[in-house]
């Protein structure tokens, strides 16, 4: 895999335990644009799969046992709005931060409200960044102004003028 360059170039690569600690302690920083097409559980939510999510994510050392891993993401998602069906881009961009554990047992010694994610056998990257996308999508697309929706749902939900 090359770093700083890029993300990797198997995006659907796998990180052990080891590997992300070897990340951690050469902190590793990946940046770059991944198809869209390469998520798949995004993909499942969007009206279309075209386009790019731009990334990058930072490994650093925490303490004993733990990475940390911070990152970023930023794409324009086409969601279907929920009030004409009618399609629209949203503009994601996503800021993360998060701990790698090493095994359950160190959950208990950590305290602090950072996001955690236990490495029980091996993470791929692509998935953590996936996840925050998923998270950043509104729980129900519409389009932001109402006066962007197709005729037939704005005729039905303005409220009509007082006479
Ligand atoms: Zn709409």
């Amino acid at each position: 895999m090359a770093f700083e360059t890029g993300l990797p170039r198997d995006q659907r690569a796998w990180v052990s335990w080891h590997d992300a600690f070897e990340l951690a302690a050469r902190r590793a920083k990946f940046a770059g644009a991944l198809p869209l097409a390469a998520f798949d559980r995004l993909g499942a939510m969007l009206e279309s799969g075209d386009g790019e999510v731009s990334a990058r994510l930072t490994f650093s050392r925490g303490e004993e046992g733990v990475v940390q891993v911070a990152g970023e993401c930023h794409a324009a998602l086409a969601l279907v709005c929920q009030r004409c069906l009618g399609g629209f881009t949203q503009h994601v961009d996503a800021d993360f931060s998060m701990l790698l554990v090493d095994g359950e047992a160190l959950i208990d010694r950590l305290d602090g409200d950072e996001e955690m994610e236990v490495v029980s056998d091996r993470i791929r990257p692509l998935d953590l960044i996936e996840d925050e996308l998923i998270m950043a999508l509104p729980l129900v697309p519409v389009h932001p102004d109402i006066a962007d929706c197709d005729e037939p749902a704005r005729r039905v939900l303005t409220p009509a003028p007082e006479l």
